[in-house]
Formats: structure tokens, sequence, C-alpha cells
């Protein structure tokens, strides 16, 4: 269960709720095994204690101490404490122990796992040996029926409502654990995939394209200069034209298209069954697209792009090949005059043709 919420506080509340609803339902079962006993007052005052009140401080207790994770822990150990000390003074009547014991490791062995269950179990064992110094030693071989009505609520409610708080929690946590991976796999300025989570779809596309023979291609986008913009017009304005230009991208391209961003200021894209000149043309479009942007806030900035593209081919054996050739025609974009997008044509990876200029 979560170590987290103000270090351990939903924890806290948690167990607010189900103890109360625990010790309620206790009462019931203790209450209905005591009374053929006939015990002195200060027992069924403390066994309201126990029951109504023990709740509410066990809850503020843990609300106002540093660590609320450890000091529930502590409840939960005095809880147990306490069920072995009832245990004791029921006089081990079978039905009523055993639904007072179990209830109580139930709900360890649900928070700390098999240690705590152990240690809980230890704390049990502190309570009867307490309860045997108080009251006589004895055994009750019998459950009544009027106690075994009183144990049912306990039984049948009690399991519900942890497995339901169960339940929500792993509900939750599976929710956290999602928005992690989605974390993990985007770039924090742009939201594109980042680098890595584009280079696992890079794999998946090659594979695909291997097996069904099918056409895609891959560009690498870097903007010229960009390290002169940062200096001139700062790296505030450095971010806005890397915002602007993922958001050119998402708009522009396929919703089956995989964008990313490579790092620093290059991009990359995956275009699936497309031909090499029709994603020569929609890369060129977009160059184009970019290049005529304005800026609010700095008017004279122009920016332009260059785009390296490479289509799949049989001699691409492994992903990494394929994107060597996607660079090596952005680095022809940048030898040549940069603002244009260099193809490298199908099945013939030397051969380099200008789209634009
Ligand atoms: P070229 O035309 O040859 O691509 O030149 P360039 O100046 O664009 O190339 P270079 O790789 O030298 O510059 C990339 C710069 O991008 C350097 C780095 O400071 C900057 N940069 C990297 N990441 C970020 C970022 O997240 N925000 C901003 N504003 N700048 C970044
Ligand atoms: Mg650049």
């Amino acid at each position: 269960m979560g170590h987290s919420g103000g270090k351990g506080l939903s924890l806290a509340r948690r167990l607010y709720t189900s103890r109360m609803l625990g010790l309620a339902l206790g009462l019931l079962l203790v209450g209905a095994a005591m009374y053929p006993l006939d015990p002195p007052r200060w027992v069924w005052v403390f066994m309201v204690f126990n029951a109504v009140l023990w709740p509410h401080l066990g809850f503020q207790w843990a609300r106002r101490s540093n660590v609320p994770y450890h000091a529930e822990h502590r409840n939960l150990l005095i809880d147990s404490f306490l069920g072995g000390f009832w245990v004791a003074a029921m006089h081990f009547n079978p039905l009523p122990s055993a639904s007072t014991l179990s209830m109580m490791a139930m709900n360890n062995v649900a928070i700390g796992g098999m240690r705590f269950l152990l240690v809980g179990g230890a704390a049990q064992l502190l309570g009867i040996g307490t309860g045997l110094l108080i009251f006589s030693p004895a055994f009750i071989p019998q459950t009544s029926p009027l106690q075994l009505y009183a144990c049912l609520p306990l039984l049948t409610l009690y399991p519900l409502v942890l497995g339901w708080i169960c339940f929500r929690q792993a509900h939750t946590l599976g929710r956290h654990k999602r928005e992690l991976l989605a974390l993990s796999r985007t770039d924090s300025l742009t939201g594109l995939l980042n680098h890595g989570a584009w280079k696992d779809q890079l794999d998946i596309e090659f594979q695909r394209c291997q097996c069904q023979r099918k056409g895609g291609a891959i560009a690498l986008i870097d903007i010229d200069h960009f390290k002169s913009i940062n200096d001139t017009y700062g790296h505030v304005a450095g971010d806005i034209v890397l915002r602007q230009l993922s958001k050119i991208l998402k708009q522009n391209l396929r919703a089956s298209d995989l964008v990313g961003r490579y790092g620093g200021d290059e991009f990359c894209v995956i275009l699936p069954d497309v031909p090499l000149a029709s994603a020569a043309q929609t890369m060129d479009a977009l160059r184009d697209r970019f290049t005529c942007l304005g800026y609010e806030q700095t008017p004279a900035l122009k920016v332009s792009l260059s785009i390296g593209l490479a289509s799949f081919n049989s001699a691409h054996t492994d992903p990494t090949l394929w994107l060597h050739d996607a660079d090596q025609a952005l680095y022809e974009a940048k030898a040549t005059g940069r603002n244009r997008v260099i193809c490298r044509a199908d099945g013939t990876p030397h051969q380099l043709m200008v789209r634009s200029v």
C-alpha cells in the first residue's frame, strides 16, 4: 500500500474509515461474547472506548505525527494488541476469537505484507498475555447462536470493505503507472515522443517493413543556425521556436506518422506506407510553412529547416542503417546550403536528390 500523500496521510485516512467500521462491528461481537461473563463496569467502558473513541484518537495521532505512515503502523500494532487482549477476555470463545484475530491479521498483511503479519501476530500474543494477567485464564469451547450471529456482520462486511479499498488502491496505482510510463516516453518541452520512445517506434516500423515488404520513410529535421537564434534572441525565444516546430509537425502530418524530438534542435518522423516522392512533398510543404512563420515577440526572426529523408529498402538490415541514410541526407542538406529537403532514394543509397531550395 502507498507510502505517499504527506508521508502516509492517505493511508491514515483509508485506515480511519476501515478502523471505524471494523471496531464498531467488533463491539457487537465482543459485547455478545462478554455479556454472559458478567464483566466489571470498567471492562464495558474500555470496550466502548476501544470501539468508538480509539479510531478518532488514532487518526488524530497519526495526522499530527511527522510521518503518518509510521504512526499508522504503530496504530495497527495497538489494534492487534487490543484484539489479543479481547480474545483472552472472551476466554478464547472460538468463533469471536478466530474472527477478531483473523480480521486483524487480514488488515496487517494487506498493509505491511508477511513481515508485518508476523509483527502483528506478536502484538496479538502480547495482548493475549496481558489479558491473561488481568482476567483469570479460562476456555469456553462453545459459541452460542447469539454470539454466532453477532460475528456475522464483521465476517461479511469488513472483508468486503477492505477488498474494495484494496481494489481502489490497485486501480489508482495502475493509473499512476500508465501516467509515469507516458511521461517517461514524452519530451517535456514539446510533448512529442522523446529520443528513446521514437527509437522504439523505429524498431517496430523497421520490423513491419521487413515482414510485410511495405514502404515507409523516415525524416530527420534540423533547425538551421539554431545556436545563433539562441545567442541572438535568447533561449526562451529558442524554446518557442522548438514548440512552434512541434506544433507544425503535429498539425501537418497524419495521425499514423510518428513524430519525435531526437534531441536539441533535431526532430524525427516515421512516415509509414508512404512512397518517398510523396513523403518528400509533405516534408517540403512543411519546411515551407515553417519558414513563413512569424513570431510575435521577435518579428525579425526567420527560421529555416534542413530535412533528410530516407525510404526503407532491402539493403537496410538494421534500423540504424535506415537512420544512417536519413542522417546522411540531412548532412547533405546542411552541406549544400540548408533550408532544403534531401532524399535518399529507394534501393540507391548513394543517390541524392535535392527536392527544394
Ligand atoms: P546547424 O544549422 O548546423 O544545425 O547549426 P545549429 O546552430 O542549429 O547547430 P548546433 O547543433 O550547433 O546547435 C544546436 C543548439 O541547440 C545548441 C543548443 O544550445 C541548443 N539547444 C539544445 N536544446 C535546446 C533547448 O531545449 N532549448 C533551446 N532554446 N536550445 C537548445
Ligand atoms: Mg541545427
